[in-house]
């Protein structure tokens, strides 16, 4: 936040609209004053992601996720604070004046170094010094249009093109070696490139800004790939290939073909199949299931029908369903990898393999199947086990039920005795990453409290004199209070600052205090001094508890007294305290 002023930060909330933003991502459809979808962010039937245009906050009763313009596409698009800003910032025109970034300067050089390799890589590959590159694409049916698409070039076989070339337009070859294009030279002074005879294949993160690349030998040379290092805009597993071609399709079909190889995703894109990304090492990484997590809900897992690829598929199946997403997975006839089948069998042939999926459970049951055949009882129960642990890393549902249903059916047992042999297996593993548990309700005279201090900032002194933060028992109502009562600035940045508060639960309650403003509320005085009244009455309830316990008759008398002239008609008959 530190690196753009303040007041653009208000121009451009000011200027954004949050309701025109959501509705690039999810169709809005209003009712009341309010806006409501399904969610982006949890699978849902019913609508209760709701967006306040008043307040321009967005807020989803389903899962807690909510905040203002710049928090929903630090979510959705995986923007940091500032480059949700500079983001809207660009969209509306405003200019933003950057100070002093000298992490993110170096990161732009890193970027602009790949950009130019990249640029360089496909000049090359166009000359007279690619043909035998030329050659290879076509054996490989790379069409002219894939080349362009995917950005393919070709790095000669020299020990310095690359450096010549970059250093030619002034940048130091320090930074090509920073970049991860070149290396220093043994023994002596200066650098060589890193890829020298080699197709070069960009690599680009989710917005299509190249991070890396891929170099495959043309011949049986080995290592058969190079692959950048990692630099501070590139880490191994932390992308997909393909992803920034693959997320608009993704998006709109909620499903995510995967495959392992850079060719794979080629063919799959050039066959029709625009919604493939490749994993690029063998196995998903968590990074890897949470870029999916944002385009689709379901995945289906192409891999090589070898040992290794069948190994792979299964090892990025417990990251998939542990994040709740749908899992199909195809392993292609007659031993062929999905370039192969995608070019040699055509799209519809393709088509009806992945129409042909199988679920978790039917893989599972299906590979110890083929290595056991299953008979006897206890390959049974082995093969019962392997799935149960991957059903007890979903969350409780009907994905999870079906799946329970379907494994007893399979192993013709009783359903009753999968769920025992699951309870069996005990809780999930704790090092999975698993969906944040439920937060306790909020006491309702506290949440609605504080709703009116962040509602109705005249209110404010009437609480600060008459509560004190530690008594109020929400650790998340406290914190808003604390944040209320030591704020000086405008309204709009002490929203912005409770809406990107470090704690999320902070967030969460702020977001869902501001979804529905009270603008119908006529009185907010006389609210705060209802549940001022309530939280009163609560304390003086829990003391007489504790008087009765410890028999003190004097003291149960005097605080019956107190609660007397407490409710004497002072509560008013409003219902808006459940
Ligand atoms: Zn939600």
């Amino acid at each position: 936040m530190a690196f753009i002023p303040e007041e653009v930060i208000d121009q451009v909330l000011r200027t954004s609209n949050i309701v025109e933003v959501i509705e690039g991502y999810v169709p809005l459809k209003q009712t009341g004053k309010y806006y409501r979808a399904l969610c982006p962010f949890h699978t849902e039937k019913t609508p209760s992601f709701t967006v306040n245009p008043e307040r321009q906050i967005f807020y989803c009763f389903g899962c807690g996720e909510g905040g203002d313009v710049f928090r929903f596409l630090m979510r959705r698009e995986g923007f940091s604070f500032p480059d949700a800003v500079r983001h809207l910032a660009e969209r509306a025109g405003i200019p933003v004046p950057e100070r002093g970034r000298p992490r993110e300067e170096g990161l732009l050089k890193l970027f602009e170094l790949q950009r130019l390799a990249c640029d360089h890589f496909r000049k090359i590959l166009k000359g007279p010094e690619g043909t035998a590159a030329r050659e290879y694409l076509s054996q490989r049916g790379v069409g002219s249009e894939a080349v362009e698409r995917f950005q393919l070039g070709y790095a000669p076989a020299e020990w310095d093109g690359l450096l010549r070339e970059i250093t030619r337009l002034g940048l130091p070859p320090r930074q090509v070696e920073a970049a991860g294009l070149a290396l220093p030279r043994q023994g002596g002074r200066g650098y060589y490139d890193r890829f020298r005879d080699r197709l070069m294949i960009p690599i680009c993160d989710s917005t299509g800004k190249i991070v890396g690349f891929g170099g495959r030998a043309l011949g049986e040379q080995q290592p058969k790939y190079i692959n950048s290092p990692e630099t501070p805009v590139y880490k191994k597993g932390g992308h997909l290939y393909g992803l920034h071609l693959a997320s608009r399709a993704i998006r709109e079909t909620r499903v995510a073909l995967v495959v392992e190889g850079y060719f794979d995703a080629i063919s799959l894109h050039s066959a029709g199949f625009p919604q493939t990304v490749a994993s690029l090492g063998t196995a998903l990484t968590t990074d890897q299931v949470a870029l999916l997590r944002r385009y689709a809900d379901k995945v289906t897992l192409i891999f090589d029908p070898d040992p290794a690829g069948i190994q792979a598929a299964w090892r990025g199946l417990e990251l998939l369903v542990a994040e709740e997403l749908g899992v199909g997975v195809v392993i292609l006839p007659h031993g062929k990898d999905p370039d192969t089948f995608a070019r040699e069998s055509g799209k519809d042939a393709l088509l009806t393999q992945i129409a042909a999926a199988q679920d978790v459970v039917d893989f599972l049951l299906s590979r110890a199947e083929e290595r056991t055949g299953l008979q006897g009882v206890d390959d049974q129960a082995a093969a019962a086990r392997q799935v149960l642990r991957l059903i007890a890393l979903m969350p409780e549902g009907v994905r999870r039920a079906k799946y329970i249903q379907k494994l007893a059916e399979r192993l013709g047992v009783s359903e009753g005795s999968v769920l025992a042999e699951l309870r069996r297996l005990g809780s999930p593993d704790s090092t999975v990453p698993s969906a944040p548990p439920p937060s306790a309700p909020l006491p309702p005279a506290e949440k609605i409290l504080i709703q009116i201090c962040l509602l109705f900032p005249e209110t404010r002194p009437l609480v600060w004199g008459a509560i004190r933060e530690e008594e109020l028992s929400a650790s998340s109502l406290r914190s808003i209070y604390g944040v209320l009562r030591e704020f000086r600035g405008t309204e709009e940045s002490l929203a912005r600052s409770l809406n990107h508060h470090p704690d999320p639960l902070v967030r969460q309650v702020t977001a869902e205090l501001f979804v529905r403003g009270m603008e119908e509320c006529a009185d907010p005085h006389r609210m705060v001094q209802d549940c001022l009244l309530r939280l009163k009455l609560r304390e003086v309830q829990a003391e007489l508890k504790s008087a009765r316990e410890q028999g003190d008759l004097v003291r149960v008398q005097a605080l019956l007294d107190q609660k007397r002239t407490l409710t004497s008609g002072r509560i008013s008959e409003t219902d808006y305290i459940s």
